[in-house]
């Protein structure tokens, strides 16, 4: 069994374990539930850098969970508007057992998992990702989630730096993709407790985090009052003002579909929402904020005049 071939299950086992970075997964199952060659290997450690006896590079990298509110000096985390993040060495030595593999894995471009702690015990996995710098002095790494260019890209920069304003942009964008993403859909699922907000359908492949005010625009954050947790088909009737939801939480179907006569689908899951309100989270600091509410409310108005 080669490093290779282990590294490659693992891809694909988290890939499928997680429907691709969108689902937590916990860390009993990430110490125990892997297994590539007969043989079962533990993926977490509080200690961050987990590579197995005689590897060249780690598998995967943790940054644990840490309570809102609590700092540490060791704080993993994004550098603004690049795209990358940065990842502290175990320790103090850029020569230790961990942290040589660490570099490894910049030296040979190998893919490694990153786990970002959500809660006690659970994570986001965020997979592949790569070094794109080793920075021995500050004794970090800074790495960023797959990205669809060639990885020569990285070659022709000297340090973050030296990212130009398009490639920071590109990067950033990723990076919502790859990492804020699932982890806005992961909270907002959470705060309206895996049911879709209109229908309240339970289907979790099913359910989605809307944004009220989208994410390609700049006010678009993803965090939980700019969230509604629709169905799938809830969320793309939301995105194609064919339902509206004003800043008292009510649900309106545009008036144009209300007239149309088709089958069961349009009669019981788009008519029949008109005049609903939201099903909302209990704790009011999660409800969808009523002011964004109200710009998102003002285009669906817009778009039935037109
Ligand atoms: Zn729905």
């Amino acid at each position: 069994m080669s490093e290779a071939t282990v590294r490659e299950d693992l891809l694909s086992w988290i890939e499928l374990r997680t429907l691709g970075g969108l689902e937590p997964i916990r860390s009993s199952v990430l110490n125990n539930d892997f297994i590539s060659g007969g043989v079962r290997f533990t993926l977490q450690s509080q200690q961050g850098i987990i590579r197995p006896q005689g590897f060249r590079a780690p598998l995967t990298i943790t940054t644990v969970y840490r309570p809102p509110g609590r700092k540490t000096p060791y704080e993993d985390g994004e550098i603004t508007g690049s795209g990358l993040f940065a990842y502290r060495y175990q320790g103090e030595d850029p020569n230790s057992y961990q942290n040589v593999a660490l570099r490894q894995a910049f030296k040979d471009k190998i893919p490694l998992v990153w786990l970002r702690g959500i809660a006690k015990g659970e994570y986001m996995a965020v997979s592949p990702i790569w070094i794109a710098f080793d920075e021995p002095e500050n004794l970090r790494v800074l790495f960023a989630p797959r990205l669809d260019t060639p990885l020569g890209r990285f070659e022709e920069s000297s340090g973050p730096d030296s990212l130009s304003p398009s490639e920071r942009r590109y990067r950033s964008r990723q990076v919502m993709q790859r990492v804020h993403q699932p982890y806005f859909r992961q909270e907002v699922l959470r705060a309206y407790r895996d049911e879709c907000a209109i229908c309240s359908l339970r289907l979790r492949p099913l359910l989605d985090a809307a944004h009220v005010i989208p994410d390609v625009e700049e006010d678009g954050f993803p965090v939980v009052p700019n969230g509604v947790s629709l169905c799938k088909i809830h969320h793309a009737a939301f995105d194609s003002n064919i339902i509206g939801i004003d800043p008292k939480y009510r649900v309106h179907v545009s008036q144009k579909i209300l007239n149309e006569i088709d089958g069961p689908m349009l009669k019981h899951g788009i008519q029949e929402a008109d005049g609903r309100t939201l099903a909302l989270p209990r704790s009011k600091a999660k409800q969808p904020d009523p002011d964004r509410l109200e710009v998102r409310w003002s285009r669906f108005i817009a778009a039935q005049a037109g």
